[in-house]
């Protein structure tokens, strides 16, 4: 698949405002089992990437999923901002414009355990990870439909960690409590593989 220059705006695009058009939301479920910031956090790092979507999409889909990383460190701030920063980061380090599936996994693979190294955390814990882990299974599946199927994965993983007891990250201080809620990270990142999915189908 090709990522040429207008289909990197489009993607940093789409993810932005879709974060932006949903803050609330992840701001309520943040409030639930954190400090009610996650919402505010990622909608200052997304407005960042939308006013500067030109700029960083300009360089090749490597450097400019690492300037999209970059400015989310800088401007998301919270856990989540060192988090999805070092995911786009480590996604910009290996990929070419035209790239394959095998490299996107092969990409998507080595951000998830950089996130897993600089949260300390893993799949499980009730965190954003746990949408990546079950959106890099279907995406080493391949085959038809993929878009939709991983939407559909995204949102699944992220209901998922309701039941869950939160291991890493803020709402771990909340213990049994943070049981029946949805985490606000994987909500976030629920939200961010929609939107991508959403371009590659090409109804963005
Ligand atoms: P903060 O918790 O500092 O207020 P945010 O509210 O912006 O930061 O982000 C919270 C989200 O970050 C959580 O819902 C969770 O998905 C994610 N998160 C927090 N700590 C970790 C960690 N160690 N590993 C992976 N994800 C984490
Ligand atoms: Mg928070």
């Amino acid at each position: 698949m090709m990522i040429d220059q207008p289909m990197r705006k489009r993607l940093f695009e789409t993810v932005a405002n879709r974060v932006i058009a949903n803050a609330e939301e992840l701001t309520d479920l943040d409030r639930a089992i954190g400090d009610g910031d996650h919402g505010t956090n990622m909608r200052r790092g997304f407005e960042a990437v939308l006013a500067a979507a030109d700029e960083l999409s300009a360089k090749g889909l490597g450097e400019s999923l690492k300037g999209v990383g970059t400015t989310l460190v800088m401007k998301v701030g919270g856990a989540s901002g060192p988090l999805y920063g070092t995911l786009f980061l480590t996604l910009g380090k290996s990929l070419p414009d035209d790239v394959s599936r095998e490299q996107m996994v092969e990409a998507f693979a080595a951000a998830i355990e950089a996130v897993k190294a600089r949260g300390k955390s893993d799949v499980g814990q009730k965190t954003m990870l746990d949408v990546f882990h079950a959106v890099l299974a279907v995406l080493r599946e391949g085959g038809d439909g993929l878009p939709s199927r991983l939407k559909a994965t995204a949102k699944r993983a992220a209901e998922n960690t309701i039941p869950m007891r939160a291991i890493r990250g803020r709402a771990s201080f909340l213990g049994e409590r943070s049981i029946g809620h949805m985490d606000p990270g994987a909500r976030s990142s629920a939200l961010i593989v929609d939107a991508v999915a959403d371009v590659m189908e090409g109804h963005a």
